[in-house]
C-alpha cells in the first residue's frame, strides 16, 4: 500500500473571541493532532486512515463528518456508546496569549483499547503508521494501544512515525520519559522539538530530564541527543525549531532547513502541518532535503492560517507561498 494509517483523539473545538467567563458566540470546529496531520496528507492527495473513538453524540457526529468530507478513511473508527466525545475551549486572552481549557477525561478517545489497532491492521498494513506522544498520556488503555500499535506496525513491516508532542497539562515529563524511551526502538522517524528530545532517551547518570527549559536546546546539545537517539535505531530525527526552520539528522549527517517566511496569524497546528508535509514528500520518494522544504512549506501555510488544520494547501497550492506579497493569483 501506499497509504497512512493514524489514530488519537479528536476533540470538538470551540474557539471564542475575548475572556471565556463574559459569555458570547463561539466557533465550532474539530482538533486532534494526528487528524490535523491526516487532513494535511489527504489535501496533498495521499490515501490516509484515521482509527480513533468517538462518542456516539453530536459532537461525534461533527467529528466524522469533517473528515470524512476532508476524504480520511474512516473505516476503522470507534463509535463508544457510553462515553461522551471530548472538548477543547480556546479562549483568546491577550493578543500572543491563547489559554486552553479541556474537557477530555474519560471521554471516547481516551479510552480507545488496542482490539481497535488490530482491527485497523486486519483491515489493510499501511505503509506507514503515523502516532503522537499525546494517545499514551490520555489513559492506560491508551497507552496500551500505542505500544500495540508499534508491535503492528513491526510486525506488518510498516515505517513508524512518532511525534513526540509532549503536553505537561496530561502526563510529567517523567512518565513521558518512561514510556517514550521504549518506543524509540520501534520508531523509523522521530519529530520533535528540541526540548523535547531529552525525554525520549531513558535517564543517563548526571542527565536531567528539563523539558520545559528552552536553555537545554542549544545546537550542539541537540545533535549529541540525535546521534544518540540515532544509535538506538531510530533512521532520521527531525527536529522543528519554529521560526528557526527544522534541522534533519542522519547517519549521512546534519541538514538545516530555514523557516518560510510569512506573516503568522496563528502558531497553533504547525507541527502538524509540518509532519504531513514531511510525510507527504517520503510517500513521494524525495530525498531528506526535499522532505524538509516540503515540512517547512505545510508548516508556513498553518502558521499563516486562522485554525489548526483549515490552512492546510492542496498539491497545487504548495506553490502559492513562492508568490511575492501582494500577488493576486488568477
Ligand atoms: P505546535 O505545537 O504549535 O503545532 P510545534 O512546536 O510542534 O508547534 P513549531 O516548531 O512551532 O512546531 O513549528 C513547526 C514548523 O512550522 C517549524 O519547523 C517551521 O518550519 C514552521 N513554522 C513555525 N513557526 C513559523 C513561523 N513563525 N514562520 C514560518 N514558519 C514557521
Amino acid at each position: 500500500g501506499d497509504d497512512v494509517l493514524t489514530f488519537g483523539e479528536t476533540m470538538v473545538a470551540l474557539r471564542g473571541s475575548g475572556p471565556l467567563k463574559l459569555g458570547g458566540s463561539m466557533e465550532v470546529s474539530i482538533a486532534g493532532a494526528e487528524s490535523n496531520v491526516a487532513i494535511g496528507l489527504a489535501r496533498l492527495g495521499h490515501p490516509v486512515r484515521w482509527a480513533g473513538a468517538v462518542g456516539d453524540d453530536e459532537a461525534g457526529e461533527l467529528v466524522l463528518r469533517t473528515l470524512r468530507a476532508e476524504g480520511i478513511d474512516l473505516c476503522d473508527v470507534v463509535r463508544d456508546p457510553e462515553a461522551p466525545t471530548g472538548l477543547i475551549l480556546f479562549e483568546p486572552r491577550l493578543p500572543d496569549v491563547t489559554r486552553v481549557h479541556y474537557y477530555r477525561a474519560g471521554s471516547a478517545g481516551s479510552r480507545l483499547d488496542p482490539g481497535a489497532l488490530e482491527r485497523a491492521f486486519t483491515t489493510r498494513a499501511p505503509r506507514i503508521l503515523h502516532l503522537t506522544g499525546i494517545t499514551p498520556s490520555l489513559s492506560p488503555s491508551a497507552l496500551a494501544t500505542t505500544r500495540r500499535a508499534l508491535e503492528l506496525a513491526r510486525a506488518h513491516g510498516s515505517l513508524v512515525c512518532l511525534d513526540v508532542n509532549f503536553r505537561s497539562r496530561l502526563w510529567s515529563a517523567e512518565s513521558a520519559s518512561a514510556f517514550l524511551s521504549t518506543c524509540v526502538p520501534y520508531v523509523d522517524v522521530l519529530i520533535a522539538s528540541d526540548d523535547e528530545l531529552p525525554l525520549c532517551l531513558p535517564p543517563e547518570a548526571g542527565d536531567e530530564h528539563r523539558p520545559a527549559d528552552a536553555t537545554t536546546g542549544t545546537a550542539a546539545g541537540t545533535t549529541d541527543l540525535a546521534k544518540r537517539l540515532l544509535a538506538r535505531g531510530i533512521d532520521e530525527v527531525v527536529v522543528k525549531l519554529g521560526p528557526e526552520g527544522a534541522v534533519s539528522h542522519t547517519a549521512h549527517g546534519d541538514l538545516h532547513r530555514p523557516a518560510r517566511p510569512v506573516r503568522a496569524v496563528d502558531a497553533v497546528g504547525a507541527g502538524d502541518a509540518f509532519v504531513a508535509g514531511y510525510l507527504s514528500a517520503l510517500l513521494d520518494g524525495e530525498d531528506a532535503e526535499a522532505r524538509l522544504d516540503r515540512a517547512v512549506t505545510t508548516g508556513a501555510f498553518a502558521v499563516a492560517s486562522h485554525g489548526d488544520w483549515e490552512g492546510a494547501p492542496t498539491r497545487s497550492e504548495l506553490r502559492l507561498l513562492a508568490s511575492t506579497p501582494g500577488t493576486v493569483v488568477r
